[in-house]
């Protein structure tokens, strides 16, 4: 026993050596998720960020790359929904080209249900489908305030709205058609409206249900078509029994959903500013998880050790759940990029930049192997 485990510690400590014969299949067995998640640039960024994938993302081992589009595409579909500057279905070839030849596989993502409306301003779903809105009576503010007497943070679609799905659906088709892609990201974080007593079709019902009834149509659709289903964590976690509040998680009731959606759908477990063991809740109810740190470098190493940890100290059903570690930037990608060749200062070490190249140090070189 005491051979194998030296063994076993012989062989994990030269799993990123340089002489190491598979450098990408041992990274694999550490974390198999090496993510990064970022709008996706507008069309006269798109070969900066290319340069930043090759330059940056690639030799860092980065395998999977969430991209916000939302309407930053011309849908041939919908063009009605697409921004005015949006990307060109040649320039999201370009992206991915260059992520095929670096073995970085992109989700893309459009944000579904939640977020559709950011401040005073309204998305485009709801700009030209304003009967899909499940609070038509919350009318969008001159000036936005948080917080506010509608307890407006974003606006919300229906989910039981019968004519959504038919134009929702034919925004994932393209999308992942266009990116090439076998995973979509539905967003579905921070939904604070639903179920609401103003909506017709949704007053009175379970939130926790409507919440995982829009998690399993949206992943049905996908899997016609052999797509997985990537959502963040959020509305699963009980914020009041936890102390993790209504952000990081649920004060709307919608946590009971964890033990109602398909458990082949991929969660983002997002916490940005402690490492809260949330992966092992999400493992243990079935589902696969990657952790996801946004501005905090120390946090994102630990949650990057706990992730290494949690995986080599479970059962073989477990470890296959925790499936490794997502950096994510809220900004645009010019401003990322901006900050990144140092051509916005910045004033603080809680920086995205600096979160991602300190987890990326770790995962690159992990301290159970040092
Ligand atoms: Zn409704």
């Amino acid at each position: 026993m005491k051979l194998l485990s030296l063994l076993m510690i012989m062989c994990y400590g030269t799993l990123f050596s340089p002489a190491s014969p598979k450098p990408q299949q041992n990274a694999d067995s550490i974390l198999p998720i090496r993510g990064f998640c970022i709008a996706a640039p507008v069309p006269k960024d798109v070969d900066r960020f290319i340069k930043f994938i090759e330059e940056e993302l690639a030799p860092r081992s980065v395998n999977t790359l969430i991209l916000r589009v939302d309407y930053n595409y011309q849908y041939r579909n919908h063009p009605e929904l697409s921004d005015s500057v949006a990307l060109s279905k040649k320039e999201v070839h370009k992206l991915v080209a260059v992520c095929k030849n670096n073995n970085i596989r992109i989700i893309p993502q459009v944000n579904l249900l939640g977020h559709q409306s950011w401040a005073g301003r309204i998305g485009n779903l709801l700009k030209v489908h304003p009967e899909f809105d499940e609070t038509p009576k919350v009318k969008m503010p001159d000036k936005y305030v948080w917080p506010n007497a509608d307890g407006l943070y974003c606006k919300s679609y229906c989910p039981l709205h019968p004519d959504v799905h038919k134009v929702v659906f034919d925004l994932i088709d393209e999308i992942c058609d266009v990116f090439e892609a076998e995973a979509f990201h539905a967003g579905m974080d921070e939904v604070f409206y639903l179920g609401e007593a103003q909506c017709p079709r949704c007053s009175g019902r379970d939130k926790a249900e409507l919440f995982a009834g829009e998690v399993r149509t949206i992943r049905d659709h996908l899997a016609s078509s052999g797509r997985k289903l990537w959502i963040w964590g959020d509305r699963l976690i009980d914020g009041k029994t936890t102390g993790i509040g209504e952000w990081e998680a649920s004060y709307n009731n919608t946590y009971r959903a964890v033990d109602m959606i398909p458990k082949d759908v991929i969660i983002c477990d997002w916490h940005y500013e402690r490492p809260d063991q949330t992966p092992v809740y999400f493992a243990m109810k079935g589902l696969s998880v990657v952790t996801c740190p946004y501005r905090n470098p120390g946090s994102a190493v630990m949650q990057a050790r706990d992730m290494i940890k949690f995986r080599n100290n479970s059962t073989p059903e477990m470890k296959e759940r925790f499936l490794g570690m997502v950096q994510t930037v809220w900004s645009g990608a010019r401003q990322f990029l901006d900050s990144y060749y140092g051509k916005r200062p910045e004033s603080t070490v809680n920086t995205p930049v600096n979160c991602f190249k300190a987890l990326f140090s770790e995962i690159q070189n992990p301290a159970e192997a040092r």
